[in-house]
């Protein structure tokens, strides 16, 4: 099961979240902050801004599911801000970019 799936329709959204033990939140972020995920005690946080359109929020769960299902989490020690890495952003987009097209 991954975002692959979620894409071409064969599971949901929910499928996907409860696959990889996400808690998804949506909150009021920082304009410049489109969501941010981060591992802690085994669960896996996305949080999504919540001052985005309908169509950003989807696009930035898509994102965040992809520094998941990437292993971008538990690289660095310590670290769980690892989204933060400007060539994990990049391979995120990348990853996301790929699959749509
Ligand atoms: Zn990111």
């Amino acid at each position: 099961m991954n975002i692959k799936n979620l894409l071409s329709g064969e599971i949901t959204q929910c499928d996907l979240i409860n696959y990889y033990n996400v808690t998804l939140l949506y909150e009021q972020l920082p304009l410049s902050v489109n969501g941010l995920v981060f591992n802690y005690d085994g669960i896996n946080f996305i949080i999504i801004n919540d001052n985005l359109s309908y169509y950003k929020r989807k696009k930035t769960l898509l994102h965040e599911l992809a520094h998941i299902e990437l292993n971008q989490l538990c690289q660095r020690d310590k670290d769980l801000f690892a989204f933060h890495i400007q060539e994990y952003e990049d391979e995120a987009d990348r990853y996301i970019k790929y699959l749509l097209n």
